[in-house]
């Protein structure tokens, strides 16, 4: 059996929470999309997939499976995957939060912006495997090192009087690097796309930050600019 991944186990707590808190027949729409939708998705390069990968019955097994892992669940348990009771505690104690999260991947995933390029790998942070952090950090990534929507960042900053100094560190390359260094500034995403639901990179949700501070933001657990900030005022007073 090809082991669920987190984002797959959202997709499928999603329908069990718009179902009411029910499971869902194999015979559903919801069931025959969201089967579709996964056997398209390629979310296990390498991987061998058995004809009957992710058939409408095996998402109707697994949504038996997330009742059965909630805390309210009072039955015979079954067999659920790692990623189930997490997930379904996630849905309970934040509703909003994972519905979003779940139209964020289910856009990701239907745009083919998900979509691992095996040529591209390299380009993937060495640090981090492609979907190490999950669908929605993956795309964000990509899209920061988007040229395009840099420059759109780099240009709105610039034309509000702003610099282009780090928001966590308040380095700034041009003064660094002189010439060298003029105009250049990496960008972040705040927060991963699943917060607002956004399906689109606005300004807004971008950051300028130095690359030793960009770092910093995605090593581990994603944390904002702000967060760096933090930590290096805390690591100053140590000193
Ligand atoms: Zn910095
Ligand atoms: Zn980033």
């Amino acid at each position: 059996m090809v082991r669920w991944h987190r984002d797959e186990v959202i997709l499928a707590g999603d329908l069990v929470v718009k179902n009411g808190w029910n499971a869902i027949r194999a015979t559903s729409r919801e069931a025959r999309d969201l089967s579709s939708l996964l056997r398209r998705a390629q979310l296990h390069p390498g991987e061998t997939l058995p004809k009957n990968f992710r058939s409408p019955s095996s998402i109707q097994r697994k949504t038996y499976d997330l009742l059965t892992a909630d805390e309210a669940y009072r039955g015979k348990p079954t067999r659920f995957g790692p990623h189930d009771r997490e997930v379904v505690r996630a849905f309970r104690e934040k509703p909003e939060e994972m519905g979003h999260r779940a139209d964020a991947i289910r856009a990701a995933l239907v745009s083919g912006e998900a979509l691992v390029n095996p040529d591209a790998q390299p380009d993937i942070d060495d640090e981090a495997t492609a979907w190490e952090g999950g669908i929605l950090e993956f795309v964000a990534r990509r899209r920061e090192r988007n040229s395009t929507i840099r420059r759109k960042k780099i240009e709105s900053v610039l034309a509000h009087g702003g610099s282009l100094s780090c928001e966590a560190c308040g380095f700034e390359f041009s003064t660094a690097y002189g010439p060298r260094g003029e105009g250049y500034i990496e960008v972040h995403h705040v927060s991963p796309l699943h917060v607002t639901g956004e399906t689109e990179t606005s300004l807004e949700s971008l950051a300028l930050v130095c690359s030793n501070c960009h770092r910093m933001c995605h090593r581990g657990e994603w944390i904002t600019p702000a967060d760096v900030a933090a930590l290096l005022r805390a690591a100053s007073q140590r000193r």
